[in-house]
């Protein structure tokens, strides 16, 4: 055990030197650290080779394991009742401090908007669209194109109807464990490139910006909205700790057990990319694997603390920008599409600016102010990715409380 956890802690620290080493080269070399952007996409390019079909044998498996249906709807209760609450309560902080700090006043609108053009172009997300999405006619072309939720949606009914069928049941959940114990494993292996993928990541991102000057000049005309954010987001992280510490008990040593998911949500900003890691961090943080293999993967589909926060704030940002007063209805509207627009929000990079539209839409802001935030969103997009995978982690261990509380 102690062997285990000592090189759990070197790969920790590894990680965050392929962190640090990352700033350092994208700051220092600039462009050229872009030569060594495939070695990112190689990592990413092996964390997602496993989603699909870790999410699916983990979902079945988790499913299975409960035994009851009736006891599916007890942990689905919960498990909801947490991500609308803790979601709610991001935007909520998200508005307190962008009300407090106003970093939109004294910043000229006149911004050159065919930047927006592009995300503009995309079809606009709607509400129904975000229903029609749990349920795909053709679960190949889902899994092809990444879309998780309708992979879970079917998860979770095959799984409930596997407890169902009685003994021809029992050989397809064992092949089902298997496939997760293996998807595991290889998850496990995948972690030791990670410092090296990390590194890669951050270095040729920040390359792309042209380096530490050119990302400080990007930064210095919207420096108080970025520190708005991150402002934001810090304080929602504090209140995560705190409720996992109420809840639970537990506290730094379990965010240092989850660490490594943090930081590769940071590192690649994208909450279904990482979920693989989070899922094995959890696992060895002692979360249960029913929680594990429940809350995990529809936490890192639907569960977007951060996301809900930064929309609200970048929204009101451009308010502000346009000098255009958000008086206390427009804000409840804000809370409401914010929450929905994060749910809403696939797990992959920047995804938060596109379901941004229809907060934008609902309180008839116009939509190319999103030209604004496109300079830092790349950076911004690290901070809530990390944000949102720290509330799917503490999620998983306040509902396994729950979990274990009741079935005691
Ligand atoms: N990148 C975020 C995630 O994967 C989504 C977003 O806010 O753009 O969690």
């Amino acid at each position: 055990m102690a062997a285990k956890s000592s090189h759990e802690k070197f790969l920790l620290w590894a990680i965050i030197i392929g962190v640090a080493l990352g700033i350092a080269a994208g700051a220092v070399f600039g462009s050229k650290m872009q030569s060594i952007d495939w070695l990112g996409v190689l990592f990413l390019n092996a964390l997602k080779m496993t989603i699909i079909p870790l999410i699916i044998a983990a979902v079945i498996s988790g499913v299975a394991s409960l035994g009851d249906i009736r006891k599916l709807g007890k942990i689905g209760g919960s498990t909801v009742g947490y991500y609308a609450s803790t979601t709610a309560v991001a935007v909520l902080i998200g508005l307190a401090v962008v009300n407090l700090m106003r970093p939109g006043d004294g910043i000229a609108s006149n911004i050159n908007t065919a930047a927006a053009s592009e995300i503009l172009e995309k079809d606009p997300v709607t509400f129904t669209d975000i229903v029609l999405t749990m349920v795909s006619p053709n679960l190949i072309a889902a899994a092809s194109q990444m879309q998780l939720l309708p992979i879970i949606v079917f998860s979770l009914i095959f799984g409930a109807a596997l407890t169902t069928v009685g003994e021809n049941g029992r050989p397809v959940i064992n092949f089902f464990n298997g496939i997760n114990d293996v998807m595991m494993k290889l998850v496990n292996w995948i972690m030791y490139f990670a410092p090296v993928g990390i590194f890669a990541l951050i270095a040729s991102r920040l390359g792309e910006t042209g380096g530490g000057q050119a990302l400080l000049e990007e930064i210095s005309g919207v420096g108080t909205y970025v520190l708005t954010v991150i402002l934001g987001l810090s304080c929602h992280f504090i209140f995560l700790v705190c409720l996992l510490k109420i809840v639970t008990g537990r506290g730094l040593d379990y965010i240092t057990a989850m660490s490594r998911a943090i930081i590769t949500a940071f590192g690649t900003a994208s909450s279904s990319a990482t979920l693989p890691i989070t899922m094995g961090c959890a696992q060895k943080a002692g979360v249960s694997a029913r929680s594990t293999k429940f809350v995990l993967p529809l936490g890192a589909t639907v569960n977007m603390d951060g996301t809900a926060l930064y929309e609200a704030v970048a929204v009101m940002f451009i308010a502000q920008v346009y000098a255009i007063e958000m008086g206390f209805y427009e804000q409840t509207i804000i809370f409401i599409t914010a929450t929905l627009a994060a749910i809403g929000a696939a797990g992959i990079p920047q995804a938060g600016l596109v379901t941004m539209i229809i907060v934008l839409s609902a309180v008839n802001l116009p939509l190319e102010g999103i030209s604004l935030l496109l300079a830092v969103d790349w950076l911004l997009d690290r901070f809530r990715t990390a944000v949102n995978v720290s509330g799917d982690s503490v999620g998983a261990a306040i509902i396994d409380k729950f979990d274990n509380t009741a079935s005691r």
